[in-house]
């Protein structure tokens, strides 16, 4: 229960029509895309910056647990409540703040929908390229503090990257300005990049600035079928290793494939397809077909059964559709996905692949896998059975051989979920005690009364 003079404290600084505490509203906010729920004291509806740090500011007098909530997209429990304690959600701070094409920025608070952004850039011809696939319903709040990404990423960069400074709340309720409006600065600390994908831990995002990049005149897009896995892993490491950069470089492997033919995306593959890939090239309507000649030669090689080139836009629309509805098709397999979303170099991808391969004969649950192949970033699925205690254990030990496996490849836990409740477990496998000691450090400093997101990113002590 929470303490019985918070709610008219809240009440009292929010006004009565955003401080929510009935059992309709506790549960519609009391999960994430995992499958858990937490049932949490209250859920706030701030409108403003003042709002969130006034809310804060009760929050910390009384000790009270705070965890910032988007859309509630996020597939490792980063927006779980805490049992009793507050849920900002910031869809109603949803206004863009400023569009300024000169400058190329846009100053949007966090509960504005990503695709927005970008759709209101192209009205000037700007870009914003950063591209989840839950980008229709995400909130850049929430893209902000999991560093989201999508396809884009392996020309244009992540979310991170297109963050010109933030204002944000931290856990005792003080307001902070990070970075700067222009393209070029170096005033203290980056704090901008230290809050971007640090998971609601440090502080709320209530105003970002973020970097608009000319928008591309036209973009091209091949589909690629191989015979193997290994095939399409080695043609992505052929492109990435020439001077051409796709703007996308997907794959999906064959149970990926399977899960995406009732939409009708699958129906014209040639036999024998195992995996897909999906290339992409944008520039300059005069550029384009050069980096598409220059990627199809690189992406030649052994077991490269088809290339189609001059896919439609209606064609390629359809693929993509298909290719980000994946997340949720997968769910045909079995009612669990654990959901992985591990990175390796990509001259290590290929022997991924193999590895995974391998899992998927020596494991009785499908594993699915598909994702941002010229990243090294693949979305794993182990697609299981939660009642059936036996099977739950075979998937830790298959996590547990994928985690020491990427670790071993050079590669990274996370590329752009985040770790929330659901990774941070394994946290201590890739970063070392000394490190991890100075990040508790640090949150202790933006927050020191730990009331930010308790329980999300770090392991246990
Ligand atoms: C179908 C599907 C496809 C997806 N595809 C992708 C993908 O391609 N790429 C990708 O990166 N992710 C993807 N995701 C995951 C998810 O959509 C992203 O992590 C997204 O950034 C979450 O946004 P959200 O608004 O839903 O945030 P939420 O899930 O509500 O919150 C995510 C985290 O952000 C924190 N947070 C939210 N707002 C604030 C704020 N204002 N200040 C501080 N902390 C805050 C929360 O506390 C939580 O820790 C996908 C999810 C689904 C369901």
């Amino acid at each position: 229960m929470l303490p019985p003079q918070i709610l008219p404290a809240l009440t009292a600084a929010l006004g009565p029509d955003r401080v929510f505490s009935d059992a309709g509203t506790l549960a519609l906010y009391s999960s994430d895309e995992t499958p858990r729920r937490v049932t949490p004291g209250a859920v706030l509806f701030p409108a403003s910056h003042a709002h969130v740090a006034a809310l804060m500011q009760i929050a910390h007098a009384h000790n009270i647990p705070v965890v910032a909530r988007g859309a509630g997209s996020g597939n490792v429990g980063g927006a779980l409540p805490v049992e009793h304690g507050l849920v900002v959600s910031f869809e109603c701070m949803n206004k863009v703040l400023e569009f300024d094409p000169a400058n190329r920025l846009i100053v949007v608070q966090p509960g504005v929908v990503t695709e927005d952004i970008g759709a209101l850039a192209r009205t000037r011809g700007l870009f914003y390229p950063p591209d989840p696939g839950s980008g229709a319903y995400s909130r850049i709040g929430g893209n902000l503090a999991m560093n989201a990404a999508g396809p884009r990423a392996i020309k244009y960069g992540v979310t991170r990257d297109f963050v010109l400074g933030l204002k944000a709340v931290t856990g005792d309720g003080k307001t902070l300005t990070t970075g700067c409006r222009t393209s070029k600065g170096v005033t203290g600390y980056d704090f901008t990049r230290l809050l971007v994908g640090s998971e609601g831990t440090l502080a709320l995002i209530t105003e970002a600035t973020l970097r608009l990049v000319p928008a591309p005149e036209t973009v091209a897009t091949l589909r690629l079928c191989f015979n193997s896995n290994r095939a399409a892993c080695e043609a992505v490491e052929r492109v990435m290793a020439q001077s051409v950069l796709p703007c996308a470089l997907e794959i999906m492997d064959r149970r990926s494939i399977e899960a995406i033919r009732p939409t009708g995306a699958a129906d014209d593959l040639p036999l024998g397809t195992e995996a897909l890939l999906m290339v992409e090239a944008d520039g300059p309507v005069r550029d384009v077909p050069h980096q598409i000649a220059a990627l199809k030669e690189a992406l030649k090689g052994e077991g490269l059964l088809e290339v189609r080139e001059g896919v439609t836009r209606e064609e390629a629309v359809a693929l993509w559709t298909a290719r980000k509805s994946l997340s949720h098709a997968v769910k045909q397999y079995a009612p669990l996905k654990i959901n992985e979303d591990v990175v390796v170099p990509v001259s290590r991808l290929a022997d991924f692949i193999d590895f995974l391969d391998n899992q998927g004969h020596r494991y009785p649950f499908p594993i699915v896998s598909f994702g941002h192949a010229g990243n090294g970033n693949l979305h794993v699925n182990l697609m299981v059975h939660p009642d059936d205690a036996e099977e739950m254990a075979q998937a830790r030990a298959c996590l547990n051989e994928l985690f020491a496996t990427v670790l071993a490849y050079g590669g990274t836990l996370s590329g752009e979920h985040g770790i929330g409740t659901e990774k941070r477990a394994y946290v201590g496998l890739e970063i070392d005690p000394d490190t991890l000691g100075l990040m508790r450090a640090v949150k202790k400093q933006f927050d020191p009364a730990g009331i930010l997101n308790p329980g999300k990113l770090f392991p246990d002590d």
